[in-house]
């Protein structure tokens, strides 16, 4: 969708760019591989694709669930964290993204610990729900089903586990109150109540991590 920041200027942000390293050559050259096969360029950003990684390692999950896979960007950094032995159930609509995401999982080395569901994740989530209850669910896909994807991570989740949703600042429309077509509406009708449902259900301790696209984060307590 939009190119939104919403907390730090380009220069400090490439100040921690240069800093923190948080793109590798595996990384950078999904981007570039992703722009030749004509995929729409909505990864994570650098930054997020590290925070993925590092809250991956930090829960210590080893089973985690990724709502759209795109080219494998995000689902790279989630695989990384993972470690040898993890499983990550990766879910997109799309065939073609998902194969170049399986290209992507083979050149980083992690294509032994993913699994890649293509068709609507609402109807596929069901296929691995025996496999659960999961340690990790991060959302990225889309916004309208926000609501929904929760609803499943809160019922398959372990307690103690986490769920994350990317662009949840709505491209900085979170708080409007008029929109300028009718998609921003649904897209961000949608985001609120996934921050409201996860803030005020009382099945999450929940914060909203000011990362430029937002990235809410979830602990499952009940
Ligand atoms: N997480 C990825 C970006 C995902 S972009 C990254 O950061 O690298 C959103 C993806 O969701 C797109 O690839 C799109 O095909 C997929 N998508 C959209 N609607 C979907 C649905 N109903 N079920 C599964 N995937 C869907
Ligand atoms: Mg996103």
């Amino acid at each position: 969708m939009k190119n939104f920041s919403a907390t730090l200027s380009p220069e400090v942000n490439a100040w921690i760019e240069k800093t923190f390293h948080p793109e590798d050559p595996i990384l950078a050259e999904i981007r570039t591989r992703s722009v030749e096969r004509g995929l729409p360029q909505i990864h994570v950003g650098p930054m997020d694709g590290l925070h993925l990684e590092v809250l991956t390692r930090v829960s210590g999950a080893k089973k985690a669930v990724e709502i759209g896979t795109l080219a494998g960007y995000s689902g790279v950094c989630i695989a990384r964290g993972l470690g040898q032995g993890g499983t990550l159930f990766t879910f997109d609509a799309d065939r073609k993204h998902m194969e170049v995401a399986q290209e992507t999982f083979q050149k980083a080395g992690v294509a032994d610990r993913v699994r890649g569901f293509v068709g609507p994740a609402i109807q596929n989530l069901a296929k691995i729900t025996p496999e659960g209850p999961f340690d990790l669910v991060f959302i990225d896909a889309d916004k309208a089903n926000y609501p929904a994807y929760l609803e499943w991570a809160a019922e398959n989740l372990r307690i103690g586990g986490i769920v994350l949703g990317d662009n949840t600042l709505a491209w900085g429309m979170l708080a409007d109150e008029k929109f300028s077509d009718a998609e921003d509406e649904e897209a961000v009708l949608a985001l609120r109540k996934f921050n409201q449902s996860i803030a005020g259900s009382g099945r999450f301790r929940a914060t909203m991590l000011p990362t430029g696209e937002g990235l809410t984060a979830g602990v499952k307590v009940k």
